[in-house]
């Protein structure tokens, strides 16, 4: 059977085929570490990873990419209202972004690329523009992007640059704008006061890049000049991704992303959410009211990823019932593992081919989970293989809950073995034991267990 997906440039499901074989080049467009992720950023971050675990459930090689922007206007502003260094207040809020990662058991992406790593990239990349002539530097000595000299600019967002008549000739230094006001995009911004310290001295001159550029730089660095999938959010498509395409494409004359693949919006109680208007959530404001960050997983699978879902706390609430009761049912299934079942994997996997149709996923979870006729253990060897792609972690129930002092304990015990300080190792087995905790050595490795 086939995967087919959406793909937002053509706006039709199209069958995946990677550009080479099994291998797939992925994207996905990261935080911006000036705060802590709202909910809506984590239910793009939780669709970019499903979609990764079911491509590799399908056998494929993802080399999977994100970026981190250290770098762009509300970075530079909020590190300057907090009064720290860009590069101290960015690295305190990746660290909050890697933490969330870990509760929701997002798999890490294979790289994350930090924009200010990439400099040179996004110089050379800007110097290609500036050389084929499609961009222009001013007077100040900012960069900007010649929309009109783009032929194919607006193809990802559709819309016609005759359409925007009385803003055209026009420039935006701003990274984040409407699509109302389509105009010439900075890829260079010129130093000016309000930067303060944040500079780099480039054959541009003394400046810093453009929101847009970094990823474009990253990713085709990462991932050559062609590659698979790009996913976001859908309020990435417009400027962010449309700039992308056109840096990119224009810079190197190839077609830059075959798939482009968006997430919608997540309401709350039926609006935008805004700091204004009291709806607006991140992670820890679940885990404050005792929710199981996975329940929100749970909750974003309720939803297809092209429709827009509405989180209330009610909602949340059903799932976190819901992921108990998938829990509970789990353990129960006792220590016996049988094979899979065809006929459920099957179908399982002809509602994920169905552009990811995790609503009919789970439809056929709960089916598996109320059948009579299927032993317990091949339940139980099915459901942990649905759970490849699910991510619930169920696989993890079953493991002894160890105290992270131990753990810390038995690596310090690790490093001092491989260092052969015997004595050491012998006594911080004692402290273990004193723990009431056994450490088994078992050659590199070694196994924990209540005493
Ligand atoms: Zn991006």
């Amino acid at each position: 059977m086939a995967l087919r997906i959406y793909n937002t440039l053509t706006r039709e499901k199209e069958e995946f085929t990677p550009i080479s074989g099994k291998d797939v080049g992925l994207y996905t467009c990261g935080p911006t570490v000036y705060n802590y992720p709202h909910i809506g950023n984590y239910r793009a971050y939780i669709f970019s990873d499903m979609l990764k675990r079911y491509l590799k459930y399908k056998d494929y090689n993802v080399n999977h990419i994100m970026n981190i922007t250290d770098i762009d206007d509300k970075t530079i502003r909020q590190s300057q209202v907090e009064h720290k260094s860009l590069k101290e207040f960015t690295e305190f809020y990746t660290e909050a972004f890697f933490h969330d990662r870990d509760l929701l058991n997002i798999i890490p992406a294979d790289t994350y690329t930090k924009a200010t790593d990439y400099i040179p990239q996004m110089i050379k990349m800007i110097e290609t523009l500036l050389d084929k002539g499609y961009a222009y530097k001013t007077q100040d000595g900012s960069v900007y992007f010649d929309i009109h000299k783009d032929k194919e600019y607006g193809k990802l967002s559709h819309f016609k640059l005759e359409d925007l008549k009385e803003n055209a000739g026009g420039r935006l230094k701003k990274d984040e704008y409407e699509k109302d006001n389509a105009e010439d995009f900075a890829l260079w911004k010129s130093w000016d006061e309000s930067d303060g310290d944040v500079f780099w001295n480039t054959s541009l001159g003394k400046g810093r890049p453009g929101w847009h550029i970094e990823c474009s730089a990253m990713s085709i660095d990462k991932l050559g000049e062609s590659f698979d999938v790009h996913t976001g959010g859908v309020d990435n498509m417009f400027p962010h991704h449309e700039n992308e395409i056109a840096q990119s494409e224009c810079a190197t004359g190839k077609s830059f992303v075959k798939y482009w693949m968006h997430n919608e919006h997540l309401l709350v109680d039926g609006h935008k959410m805004s700091k204004s208007m009291g709806n607006f959530y991140i992670l820890k404001d679940l885990i404050d009211k005792n929710f199981d960050p996975i329940s929100f997983r749970l909750w974003v699978y309720a939803s297809h990823y092209v429709s827009k879902a509405n989180f209330t706390f009610e909602s949340l609430n059903s799932n976190q019932i819901a992921l108990n009761k998938i829990k509970e049912f789990y353990l129960d299934l006792g220590k016996e593992m049988g094979i899979i079942n065809d006929n459920y994997k099957n179908l399982f996997i002809e509602a994920m081919d169905d552009d990811l149709n995790t609503p009919k996923g789970l439809a056929v979870l709960w089916e598996l989970i109320k059948d009579k006729e299927l032993s317990n253990k091949d339940k139980k060897a099915t459901i942990l293989d649905f759970d490849k792609v699910f991510g619930f972690g169920l696989s993890n129930l079953e493991k002894e809950i160890i105290p992270i002092e131990i753990e810390t304990l038995a690596k310090e015990r690790l490093l001092a073995r491989e260092n052969k300080e015997w004595q050491k190792s012998d006594t911080i087995r004692d402290q273990i034991k004193s723990l009431g905790y056994e450490i088994k050595d078992l050659g590199n490795d070694y196994k924990i267990s209540k005493i």
